[in-house]
């Protein structure tokens, strides 16, 4: 009776946990620009559809993406530069 408690508050301060982490992961990431291109991350038909900036990796729904030659990115000015510094094709 009371276990089943516990288990119920341990797997709620888990997904609490897990949420925070990964928001803390978040904010994180986009300061940190390592030359990981794995699109893969990004599941097509996620919730809302939310891409990735190849730029600086932030995400973003689809709708407010820009997109060019199947890449996204979250402002015209990133599409730019990375076309920019991307040479190697
Ligand atoms: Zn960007």
């Amino acid at each position: 009776m009371l276990g089943k408690l516990v288990f119920f508050l341990i797997i709620a301060a888990l997904v609490y946990w897990l949420i925070k982490a990964r928001a803390l992961e978040e904010t994180e990431n986009t300061d940190e620009e390592t030359g990981e291109n794995t699109e893969n991350n990004v599941s097509p038909k996620a919730l809302e559809e939310m891409v990735r900036c190849v730029h600086c990796g932030v995400h973003l729904p689809r709708g407010e993406s820009v997109t060019s030659q199947g890449e996204f990115f979250c402002c015209n000015e990133h599409r730019l530069e990375h076309k920019d510094s991307d040479t190697s094709s």
